[in-house]
């Protein structure tokens, strides 16, 4: 077990399926650090929008909508809890990630859920997303951007998917989607999925997630960041 400088924040940035959120988690374990999969918080609007069916282009109508839930979500390490019940697992879905792609653009949504990361993230933690080391945590001391090639993201996310799942989806349909939102996310005019200058890029594509976290602890190490 190593210890981590007080208050470190660690942004973990990338793609969906570059393995940044199992990086995170184990990490945030190894430092006895709280992990923040922001991904979830923009899963949870998707989910609120679908269930109250709200018009995804009505952002005056999802804005009024966040506000309300937002005092009755509790977001946590082990994921988040609406009305005291857990709803991760509801929230993991290809639909919900792809309606979460849609209502993330929203520069309203973005900036509600800006300060909850924000005021969750001051006392330390590993945070992952898409705009975490450029928006989030511009200060964080430690930024990474994980990558993969599209094929292999895409044969992650297909083997995650359960037995039924994988009977409606082909590895080919996966790929399309994770393509269409990785393009979304890296074409909205507000906060984009994007590269800090500072990040230190780590390619995942032929290393396991294991690997990956060891390379993340030695340059936290190297930066005396962790001890
Ligand atoms: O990481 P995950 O796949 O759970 O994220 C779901 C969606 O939420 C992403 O495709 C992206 O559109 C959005 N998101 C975001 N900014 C973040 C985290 C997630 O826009 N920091």
């Amino acid at each position: 077990m190593s210890t981590a400088i007080p208050h470190l924040q660690i942004a973990i940035d990338g793609p969906a399926g570059s393995g940044k959120g199992s990086v995170a988690a184990e990490v945030a374990k190894t430092l006895a650090l709280p992990v923040l999969d922001t991904g979830l918080l923009y899963r949870f609007v998707a989910w609120q929008v679908h269930e109250n069916n709200c018009p995804i282009d009505d952002e005056a109508a999802i804005k009024t909508l966040v506000e309300q839930q937002l005092s009755a979500m509790d977001w946590r390490s082990d994921g988040i809890f609406f009305d005291g019940k857990d709803c991760t697992s509801r929230l993991r879905g290809e639909d919900v990630g792809a309606l979460a792609s849609q209502v993330s653009a929203l520069p309203a949504v973005r900036q509600q859920l800006l300060a909850v990361q924000q005021t969750l993230a001051s006392h330390g933690c590993v945070m992952d997303g898409r705009d975490i080391g450029t928006v989030v945590l511009p200060q964080a001391q430690a930024k990474f951007f994980l990558t993969a090639t599209l094929r292999e993201r895409g044969r992650r996310r297909w083997l995650q998917l359960s037995d039924q799942a994988k009977r409606q989806q082909t590895l080919d349909d996966v790929i399309a989607d994770i393509q269409a939102r990785d393009q979304r996310d890296s074409e909205r005019s507000h906060a984009p999925l994007a590269q800090a200058d500072d990040a230190i890029v780590i390619d995942s594509t032929i290393m396991r997630i294991d690997e990956v976290v060891e390379r993340v602890l030695h340059i936290l190490q190297r930066r005396r960041l962790i001890h």
